[in-house]
């Protein structure tokens, strides 16, 4: 049964993260509640064309807790460091996967190489919730890099997709998760057509990141929008109206109560004091 569409959403407004990230978020969890569960957030990046130059360009030392940033990087180079002693320089087709856990402080920069060329960039960061009994699991870091990412053909150079988390048709995503989830980067080229298999009641995005895409023959939805799909159902039809690259997101709802403040995700106003008081008094560690 295919899913309904549940709306379509966007935002042509963007903002700066440090100096390093001119972004577009697309969804929050201040708006879209557990409706995404577990996904929190997605700011996308660029495109973006950098000068060269000799200085840093990103975001210093930050903490974060109860949940997981995954950056996936499609142009530009991202350089990271945190304080479970994870870090490493990603680019084009690799994906960074910090759990921040019971606590981290990481920044994040482009590569010096990088920021010396200049050139295009373009990224993905999304914040994956943790069930709460996994928030306070230690703090860890996984690179992931493009050849270890393998890939589902949409046959007869229809396109492909990569799977990133979770699993498609069988092959399954490097990524170590928490909760039975799906993050899959896929690229459909013009005019082609494909019908996506979902496991019954995750929740589910489609966001089209570049070109442009008709989903079950109805909704076009372009660069930087998404359609939610209902939970309900298992297909969606997708057409690429233009050279197509999209994520999709499903997950099993955590349906947990999410209690927010900047970088930090709880589940209570408590637990998020008690964040900020132990970044205060440096339990998070520092960057070697
Ligand atoms: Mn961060």
């Amino acid at each position: 049964m295919q899913k309904k569409i549940l709306g379509r959403y966007g935002n042509e407004r963007g903002h700066w993260v440090g100096d390093g990230f001119p972004v577009r978020s697309l969804f929050s969890y201040s708006d879209f509640g557990n409706n995404l569960s577990p996904f929190l957030l997605l700011d996308y990046a660029g495109p973006y064309e950098f000068t060269p130059t000799a200085e840093r360009r990103g975001v210093g030392v930050h903490p974060h807790k109860g949940f997981e940033t995954v950056t996936i990087v499609y142009d530009g180079e991202v350089e990271h460091r945190d304080s479970s002693g994870g870090g490493g320089v990603i680019g084009s087709g690799d994906v960074q996967w910090m759990t921040a856990g019971n606590g981290i402080v990481h920044q994040e920069y482009h590569s010096p190489a990088y920021a010396k060329t200049g050139g295009p960039f373009r990224m993905v960061q999304l914040w994956v919730n943790l069930p709460s009994s996994d928030k306070s699991a230690p703090a860890a870091y996984q690179t992931i890099i493009s050849a270890d990412i393998p890939s589902v053909s949409f046959g007869e150079n229809a396109g492909s997709m990569r799977v990133i988390a979770g699993s498609y048709d069988g092959v399954k995503g490097p990524a170590h998760v928490f909760s039975d989830l799906n993050v899959w980067d896929a690229i459909l080229h013009q005019g082609s057509e494909v019908t996506l298999h979902f496991p019954k009641g995750h929740t589910c995005a489609i966001v089209v990141l570049e070109g442009q895409l008709i989903v079950n023959g109805a909704e076009t939805v372009g660069s930087a929008q998404f359609v939610l799909l209902d939970p309900e159902g298992d297909t969606a039809a997708l057409q690429a109206a233009g050279e197509t690259g999209f994520l999709v997101l499903t997950g099993e709802p955590l349906n947990e109560p999410i209690a927010g403040y900047g970088p930090f995700v709880m589940n209570t106003q408590e637990e998020i004091h008690q964040a900020m008081e132990e970044f205060r008094s440096g339990k998070f560690g520092d960057i070697s």
